[in-house]
């Protein structure tokens, strides 16, 4: 279900924290104000929210930002949020193609989150810590076509925005559905399917 935390204690890396920021572009300053209202970052002159951008904050304040965002101005807005991840956060080097941009969100994902005070990839070891679910990476033979199974406590519409973005910025003409024949985090199922074609 999407806004709960799997775990307690997982922190999110301030490069994905300001995507909120990002995403609201010209409204930048409503965004902040979210983030503040969850006690996020510190209250700028000008409004905005101050974050320490190699800093880590609580998961669980960021899915209530999410949480309060969905509610008062919906999921076009949530969408957008996700659609500045690729452009916030920290992303393995060395992308090239659609399908390693798929394939690499889930690393990414670990690596802009933190347990017990270490991130969740260890880019060394190629170790990955579980507690926050993943997003799937299915390439379907023979075709144009990814297959991207969200397991994870983030909104359905934010991680349709992320991966858009992240197709996108591969392949100009890629389009990313959600399959309507399985469950959705939205409807209160433990996860969603994208289907990212070209
Ligand atoms: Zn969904």
């Amino acid at each position: 279900m999407q806004f709960i935390p799997f775990e307690e204690g997982i922190e999110v890396k301030g490069h994905s924290v300001k995507s909120v920021v990002d995403g609201f572009n010209t409204f930048a300053v409503l965004g902040s104000a979210y983030l503040l209202d969850e006690g996020i970052g510190t209250p700028a002159p000008n409004g905005l929210a101050n974050l320490d951008l190699e800093g880590w904050y609580p998961q669980r304040s960021w899915l209530l930002c999410f949480q309060q965002i969905g509610k008062q101005l919906g999921d076009g807005l949530l969408m957008q949020v996700g659609m500045a991840i690729p452009r916030n956060a920290v992303f393995p080097e060395g992308i090239e193609d659609i399908h390693e941009a798929i394939r690499s969100i889930d690393v990414a994902y670990h690596m802009n989150h933190r347990k017990n005070g270490r991130p969740m990839f260890d880019p060394e070891s190629g170790r990955m810590q579980e507690g926050i679910g993943h997003y799937g990476y299915e390439p379907v033979p023979g075709k144009r076509k990814i297959i991207c199974l969200c397991e994870n406590p983030y909104p359905c519409a934010f991680d349709h925005g992320l991966l858009t973005a992240m197709a996108q910025r591969y392949q100009s003409n890629a389009r990313v559905t959600h399959d309507e024949a399985g469950p959705c985090r939205k409807q209160r199922g433990d996860r969603c399917t994208y289907v990212v074609s070209w």
